[in-house]
């Protein structure tokens, strides 16, 4: 195990009030080189992007999408932690074995002479998709069942920072059909979860090894990206017992046992393993461009997943959650890195803020 000194514990106290040490190892002198000049940068772009009302002022705006009394302290307690990457093996094989059988009705299509558009629509209408109302009921399911796994990290600064960055990549996301909430975990575990219907978790080690604003609005932009993305639903809705329930007057009403098993089978899968790597590949890209489109620098998950992968690459015990439920780190940094090239975003001269960053993690380390 890693102990030395993170890379982040000059400047930024740590939240636990444990005293735990960050996993980052004291070897990124080149982020800490990037991260240094650009906090120096900080106070001249931000307030430059804020006079000509473009990009990072959205962080000021109201929200009505992701409103801030779209959910109460007390609700939001009590949903928390819910998530979502689904993909592991029994309900891939449930899915490959679904799968399977429409690709032969499919092929038997073919052979009968019909063409590929009636093909997707006998595909399409296999399964009975999710409505929003019954994503936030699984949503909402996770939650209650996570709630006994982690802790609630509470901490007002903390969580209302967190807040405040969330919505404002949140506003910039195309789907707007859920509530956008997040809250904090109190694990030393370094992730950050979606769950189904746009509850958005980030662990305490997540933050203690954050440097700057950019980098959270980046992975809080990557777990908005599930959410938009509809990466679990669409495997939910392959799932066989998902199907089965759709079927039952009284699946989603509270306490049913459909959704107890359903919210099981995905907590499952959030812990253990992951949704697959195209899932993860788009959700880096559509956090990228939401947090570019709230103004901030669009490297933030690069800076990020640089500063984490010695200590992932060394398989420290508090990054293995993250690796084993993401795609390989470098592979990562350079799609996200190719995008920003390829979009010619604005590098220089964007905020990362990584001085109210390192200031709000400070007053809330002493909270
Ligand atoms: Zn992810």
């Amino acid at each position: 195990m890693n102990r030395r000194k993170g890379i982040v514990s000059g400047s930024q106290s740590r939240l636990s009030r444990q005293g735990t040490t960050s996993v980052v190892p004291d070897v990124a002198e080149q982020q800490r080189n990037f991260l240094a000049a650009s906090a120096a940068e900080v106070h001249t772009s931000g307030a430059k992007a804020h006079r000509n009302g473009a990009g990072f002022s959205a962080w000021l705006k109201p929200c009505p999408d992701v409103a801030p009394k779209l959910v109460s302290k007390k609700l939001f307690l009590i949903v928390l932690l819910s998530c979502a990457w689904i993909g592991g093996a029994s309900l891939a094989r449930a899915q490959f074995g679904r799968l399977g059988g429409i690709v032969n009705r499919g092929k038997a299509t073919v052979d009968k002479g019909l063409d590929k558009a009636d093909q997707g629509k006998q595909i399409a209408e296999t399964f009975t998709p999710l409505t929003t109302e019954q994503e936030v009921a699984m949503g909402k399911e996770v939650a209650a069942k996570m709630i006994a796994y982690f802790k609630p990290f509470k901490n007002d600064k903390a969580q209302a920072y967190v807040r405040k960055v969330g919505r404002a990549v949140a506003l910039q996301c195309e789907r707007k059909d859920v509530k956008y909430r997040f809250a904090l975990l109190d694990t030393d575990d370094v992730n950050a979860f979606a769950a189904p219907g746009g509850f958005i978790f980030v662990t305490r080690g997540l933050l203690e090894n954050i440097q700057s604003e950019a980098q959270l609005a980046a992975i809080l932009g990557h777990e908005i990206g599930h959410v938009s993305g509809k990466h679990m639903v669409k495997q939910l809705e392959t799932d066989k017992v998902v199907q089965a329930g759709l079927k039952q007057a009284d699946s989603f009403t509270s306490g049913s046992p459909y959704l107890d098993q359903v919210g099981r089978e995905i907590l499952a899968r959030l812990i253990d393993r992951g949704l697959d790597h195209t899932a993860e590949y788009d959700a880096d890209q559509r956090g990228a461009n939401y947090a570019y489109a709230a103004g901030y620098r669009p490297d933030g998950m690069v800076a990020f997943l640089t500063t984490m992968r010695a200590a992932v690459e060394k398989a420290d015990a508090k990054t293995a959650w993250l690796a084993r439920t993401h795609p390989p780190i470098q592979e990562r940094i350079q799609r996200v890195q190719q995008l920003v090239s390829d979009r010619k975003w604005q590098v220089e001269g964007r905020p990362d803020n990584f001085a109210r960053y390192q200031a709000t993690m400070k007053a809330a380390a002493g909270q």
